[in-house]
């Protein structure tokens, strides 16, 4: 069980309740916390002084005094610390967490000579295999120029190195990488990519977008092992941070197995609920909403795709986009979301759509709504959500709040949409994206999360490099309804 630290100066109560609630069959004695800002998420009763906390059970909360009546029980003064319900990242990748804190970390590099100097460390601890890093950004280098496929052989010479752009749309490949994807002076650029050139018309190593694909199709898929590892070592951070549960998007079985074993052997530090792919979905058809035995893993649904996403035009939109033709694509044909959405009402299980467009939005909530045509309340009951919920048209706002659908929101997208939103969607479209307040006004409940590591540009980054506290990466309901 986790330690806690009282200088972090804040708690999650979620996992102290967990904490307090002990082991094995011994009963632990009553907890109180008192002794700074205890914030209940209650909007009739904001914070109170003190917390009592029976195994795992929240007893009362509210004055000290009170608080102590009854039977003795060990309390921890928090010294100033300030306490909140534990923080629930709604819609993460905690495999992709874990793997890319497994990859070489470049973020911060500030030369040519100082990622060198990161590849030559990594590759001196990691002694076998190709080498893949990502997060440089040589705007700020004194050399003034994209690092070359020379900068990493004069490195690493013997077997392939791919470093991708903090941005993702670029990356430096070494000789070897080069060979293995048999990129030569003759090789044309594909399709949505560059193969950057030197005078002679040889590759210098830098792979513009889809180039860069040449050289990943050919490094080896992750093996189960590393599988394992990127999960726990993602458990970890995440309970670190103080996270006290995480909507695990797009799982497949072989990661709700692996979540599973952890579990079992005691080491799952925070509740996981899970949502699994398309293709893996059958199980949770079959069975329904299903748990673990530790009841920290628990497969309540599935992860359904409506559309594409804004930055490649792929979200489907009303209108055609403001910055090119086309109105983007639908990812599921119709007729199969809807087949997906009757089978998951007949057996409990919860829906996550991802929709980004106001189309895409607009077609999932008539989707929604159609299934459920001849019981309208028991579609809130299922707790269907949209993921993203992105770019909605305005007269479809209140439609969350009317129908129960949960708009499952990241606010590091507005971040990194910023941009390109404006250019691709035009003024008039925007009124109606990243509606976090028109959402929530209009009594939709909203569920927050980072998107890590897909959300690459900021927040995986600040995740994964301990940058900033946790708390100003979700967004807990107190702070949702102020
Ligand atoms: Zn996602």
């Amino acid at each position: 069980m986790r330690r806690f630290h009282l200088n972090r100066r804040h708690f999650a109560i979620g996992s102290l309740a967990a904490f307090a609630g002990g082991c094995g069959g011994r009963r632990a004695p009553d907890l109180i916390l008192h002794g700074g800002p205890i914030y209940t998420g209650r909007p009739a009763a904001p914070q109170a002084e003190a917390l009592r906390i029976s195994g795992d059970r929240i007893l009362f909360a509210g004055a000290l005094a009170e608080a102590r009546s009854g039977q003795r029980a060990r309390e921890i003064d928090l010294g100033g610390a300030a306490a909140f319900p534990g923080l629930i990242d709604g819609h993460v990748h905690l495999g992709g967490v874990g793997m890319a804190a497994m990859v070489l970390d470049l973020v911060g590099v500030e030369s040519i000579a100082a990622l060198q100097a990161r590849l030559r460390a990594y590759a001196g601890a990691n002694r076998e295999g190709p080498i893949y890093g990502r997060g440089w950004i040589e705007t700020h280098w004194p050399e003034r120029r994209f690092p070359l496929a020379s900068d990493l052989d004069a490195i690493v010479g013997d077997r392939p190195v791919l470093l991708e752009r903090i941005d993702g749309h670029a990356a430096v490949a070494n000789t070897r990488a080069l060979q293995l994807a048999e990129i030569t002076a003759n090789t044309p650029d594909p399709a949505g990519g560059r193969i950057e050139r030197g005078v002679d018309g040889g590759a210098t190593g830098m792979l513009i977008d889809h180039a860069a694909n040449l050289v990943h199709a050919r490094f080896p898929a992750p093996t189960t092992a590393m599988r394992r590892e990127a999960l726990r070592a993602a458990v970890r951070l995440y309970a670190e941070r103080g996270w006290t549960g995480a909507g695990n998007m797009s799982t497949n079985l072989e990661e709700a197995q692996i979540l599973e074993e952890i579990a079992a052997a005691g080491e799952l530090p925070l509740h996981t609920d899970l949502y699994l792919t398309p293709e893996d979905s059958e199980a949770v058809y079959e069975r329904g909403p299903y748990a673990d035995a530790s009841g920290r893993v628990r497969v309540r649904g599935v992860k359904l795709y409506m559309d594409g996403a804004l930055g490649s035009r792929g979200a489907a939109l009303l209108a055609p986009y403001s910055d090119a033709p086309g109105a983007g694509l639908l990812v599921t044909p119709p007729e199969q979301v809807r087949d997906y959405l009757i089978r998951a009402r007949a057996r409990g299980v919860q829906i996550a759509m991802h929709a980004i467009g106001d189309r895409g939005n607009r077609l999932a909530l008539d989707a929604y709504q159609d299934v459920f045509a001849d019981d309208p309340a028991a579609l809130a009951a299922a707790r269907w959500r949209i993921e993203h919920a992105q770019v909605i048209a305005p007269e479809d706002i209140p439609r969350f709040a009317a129908l129960g659908v949960i708009a499952s929101m990241q606010p590091s997208h507005a971040i990194s949409d910023l941009h390109f939103a404006p250019a691709r969607l035009g003024p008039e479209r925007l009124a109606g994206a990243y509606a976090w307040a028109s959402l929530t006004q209009s009594g939709a409940v909203l569920a927050a999360g980072s998107d890590a590591p897909v959300e690459k540009g900021r927040s995986a980054d600040r995740i994964l490099r301990r940058r900033v506290p946790t708390r100003s990466l979700g967004l807990c309901r107190p702070r949702l309804a102020g």
